[in-house]
């Protein structure tokens, strides 16, 4: 008996696709669906931005071209799934029902909104998907929009403030930390972005600042806000980017087990025979320690997506996330991180930090107090290579030995100029060392060590 082996995946977003991918390279023959309700094709939802401000078209945002999924026979269904029936294996679209032998949820996450009086107003929106994007340039469109409330600091919010600034729209940050990012940056970066949007990109950031309601215009728009503080800040549009959460709610009251996301395994399991789960809705029973059961970030999406793609083929494997690693860009500044560097740091840690005199530019290493193996890193304005900063945390190197090897990890174009010696200068001054840089080892970054 040939079994038939029909994947759907709801999502078509880096989890879902990725899936689809790696199923399809590893198996010919499973029939491929997959659903989504946002747009026909796959695109990158971190270049949203960038459609806004003109420096891409949509059709650039999309990795594959619209040949690529009849080719790979992954048939593409635009729709949304109402209701999941777990008992019949059916997903319940507006117009068709469809049937899977297995299925993954890769459905992503929806903007929060904490029930804010005006919340709902014309005028006020969130970044997430691509019609927030053509919502935006509607209300937008004739410069209708002069000045505009940014509610929330951290890495959509200051998206959201370069698109608006980038037309020429007057912003207004309302952070409610005392930094910027505050749940997330140490207090030096978080203080050194938020001097750079205000003092280099004229945005008006009011930290320790929050939210308490939108008012109404007499068109029936949002014309302004008020601060918990009684600050009132007019303004013809209201940005809310307090975080998000899986965007689940449509599997509410079924039989799958539901925390804030829905809850998997190391095999991307649910508790429902056949369903799996992956990307930003996906909820990690027993994360790694120094990792988080929910990790909405692109390149957590894609990894789920290359493991279950490969389970899904019949290789069961299970997600391992390695070292933790984020990049993002605020206005021109580029952030990376790896491994652990929390907001506060902790009583077995210690910290090394520089910092650019005037430019926003620095260098932080976490390190083991008692070990000195290194952490994390923070860098700001150094761009630095992945696959050396994960080999040092991974190796638990010594913050001294990391930072002989600084020159290793640096990936900055020619001609960029280099930190290693400051950065190590410091570092030697704040701890009585003599450490020197080494000379570039190119077999550490091109060679298998
Ligand atoms: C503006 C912005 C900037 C970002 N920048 C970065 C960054 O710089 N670095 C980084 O790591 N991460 C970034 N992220 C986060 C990153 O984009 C997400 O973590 C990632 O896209 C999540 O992928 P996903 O596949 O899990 O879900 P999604 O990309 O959200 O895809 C899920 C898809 O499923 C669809 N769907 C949901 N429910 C249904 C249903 N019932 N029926 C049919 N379809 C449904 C949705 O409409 C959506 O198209 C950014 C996010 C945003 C919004």
């Amino acid at each position: 008996m040939i079994m038939k082996n029909h994947v759907v995946i709801i999502g078509n977003g880096i989890a879902g696709i990725t899936t689809a991918r790696h199923l399809r390279k590893n198996d010919s023959k499973a029939i491929i669906t997959v659903i989504s309700g946002e747009t026909e094709h796959f695109f990158s939802r971190t270049s949203l931005m960038y459609i806004f401000m003109g420096h891409m078209r949509y059709k650039d945002t999309k990795p594959y071209e619209d040949w690529f999924w009849k080719k790979n026979r992954i048939e593409l269904i635009f729709g949304i799934v109402n209701y999941v029936d777990f008992e019949q294996q059916t997903l319940h679209l507006e117009s068709q029902t469809i049937s899977y032998d297995k299925l993954v949820i890769a459905t992503g996450s929806s903007p929060n909104k904490f029930g804010w009086k005006g919340e709902n107003l014309p005028g006020v929106q969130g970044l997430y998907s691509k019609q927030d994007l053509d919502e935006l340039e509607s209300s937008t469109a004739d410069s209708k929009v002069k000045n505009a409330v940014i509610v929330g600091g951290g890495l959509i919010g200051v998206e959201f403030a370069e698109m608006l600034h980038s037309r020429g729209i007057k912003v207004t940050f309302l952070v409610r930390e005392n930094r910027f990012w505050g749940g997330v940056l140490p207090i030096e970066e978080g203080e050194m972005i938020a001097r750079h949007m205000k003092y280099d990109h004229h945005i008006d950031v009011r930290l320790e600042e929050e939210l308490e309601e939108i008012i109404e215009g007499e068109d029936g728009r949002a014309c302004a806000v008020v601060t918990k503080k009684g600050k009132r800040i007019e303004c013809q549009l209201v940005g809310l980017t307090v975080g998000v959460r899986p965007n689940i709610d449509f599997l509410k009251n079924t039989k799958l087990n539901i925390g804030k996301g829905i809850k998997v395994n190391e095999y991307l399991e649910t508790n429902v025979p056949n369903v799996y789960a992956a990307g930003d809705c996906a909820e990690v029973q027993n994360p790694l320690a120094g990792r988080k059961p929910i990790e909405a970030v692109w390149y957590v999406g894609r990894m789920m997506g290359e493991t279950l793609g490969q389970t899904l083929a019949g290789n069961k494997i299970a997600y391992e996330p390695g070292i933790w690693f984020n990049s993002a860009k605020f206005f021109d500044v580029e952030y990376q991180t790896y491994g652990n560097v929390l907001a506060n740091k902790q009583e077995n840690e210690s910290t090394f930090y520089w910092k650019h005199p005037v430019k926003p530019i620095s260098f932080r290493a976490v390190f083991e107090k008692e070990t000195r193996a290194l952490i994390g890193i923070n860098s700001f304005g150094i761009r630095l290579r992945h696959k050396v900063c994960d080999k040092w945390i991974k190796n638990k190197t010594s913050i001294e030995t990391a930072l002989t090897e600084l020159k290793d990890a640096n990936f900055d174009p020619e001609f960029y100029k280099q930190y290693e010696q400051e950065i190590i200068a410091l570092f030697n001054q704040e701890n009585g060392t003599t450490i020197k840089p080494k000379k570039k080892n190119l077999w550490a970054i091109f060679g298998k060590n």
